[in-house]
């Protein structure tokens, strides 16, 4: 175990992920068997570490992206409720994502065609597929695949003032929390954004970076948030153990208000079914249902 790391975010050879904006007076902590990579990016700050449970971890400006145990109870859920959701995607647009979980998961769709990924920081790629390559899994390999190393407000802002680009049929927007670079992707003029750059039946999905135990009021106003800018808006979530609390919510919109997000438009093939551990039909809809408490406030 680590014990003399002068990293801010590890004491006793316990990483703590404490964040008083967000989560106060609470902290979720992890063991740090060995540390295999800590400094500065030009965005923010990176720390990739090893723990007997959850084995590589990576932190970005202190906050837990993803373990290698319990990823893809995060990226199915926030690439398959979107890409199930819609009945023929095939040209879709992964605002953020340098893991390339969330890719990995959108190249198993056939009838995709085309797979653009816009990526503010080059070094979390890098890196990830050097310590966490079954994030990936071969994905950055992909020739569907249109990496922009960019921001994705900018990259949203300069397609919508063209009038050459297609428009994508499901955006994920895979972004760290609002604190740093990902800032803007809470706010409406980020949805409306996304809006522009949408095919009528569009899908988009984000992960809200907050959970219902602790930010009950902040999941009411983000949805209600998104609701300014899209008729049809639903809230739902994954399970995810080292994620703060375990439950983090994903926001879902389309334009069309006939689509039912919460039912999969397409049948799942066997073939399909048979490389996702998480996600399935049945727990689609799931996903939607709150509990009593939770479903009052968010859905009122
Ligand atoms: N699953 C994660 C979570 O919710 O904790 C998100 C993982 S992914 C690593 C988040 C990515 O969003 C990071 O690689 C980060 O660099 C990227 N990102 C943050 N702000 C961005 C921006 N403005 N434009 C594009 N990518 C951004």
């Amino acid at each position: 175990m680590v014990n003399n790391s002068q990293h801010p975010y590890i004491k006793d050879g316990w990483f703590r992920e404490i964040n008083d904006k967000s989560f106060p007076g609470q902290a979720f902590t992890m063991t740090v068997d060995s540390i295999l990579y800590e400094a500065r990016s030009e965005f923010q700050d990176i720390l990739i570490f090893r723990n007997k449970v959850y084995g590589t971890v990576l932190v970005l400006d202190g906050i837990v992206q993803c373990t290698e145990f319990d990823e893809f109870a995060y990226q199915e859920m926030i690439t398959h409720i979107a890409m199930f959701a819609h009945s023929n995607p095939k040209r879709v647009l992964i605002i953020g994502g340098g893991d390339g979980g969330v890719l990995r998961e959108v190249a198993k769709h056939s009838c995709v065609e085309d797979i653009t990924m816009v990526e503010i920081d080059s070094s979390v790629i890098e890196l990830s597929r050097k310590f966490l390559p079954t994030l990936s899994n071969g994905a950055f390999d992909d020739e569907r695949l249109d990496l922009k190393l960019c921001d994705g407000l900018k990259f949203l802002q300069d397609i919508g003032a063209s009038d050459v680009h297609k428009k994508f049929d499901v955006i994920i927007t895979d972004s760290s929390d609002p604190e740093g670079p990902a800032e803007a992707f809470f706010q409406e003029r980020y949805f409306e954004l996304l809006k522009d750059a949408l095919n009528p039946n569009g899908v988009v999905i984000m992960q809200s970076s907050e959970n219902f135990w602790l930010n009950l009021k902040y999941l009411h106003d983000l949805k209600n948030t998104a609701k300014k800018v899209f008729p049809n808006t639903e809230y739902c979530y994954t399970m995810v153990p080292t994620y703060t609390s375990g439950q983090l919510g994903l926001i879902v919109c389309s334009n069309n208000a006939n689509i039912p997000l919460n039912i999969a438009q397409r049948k799942i093939s066997e073939q399909e079914q048979g490389k996702l551990k998480y996600y399935n039909p049945q727990i689609h809809s799931s996903a939607f249902v709150l509990p009593t408490w939770a479903d009052k406030v968010i859905n009122e």
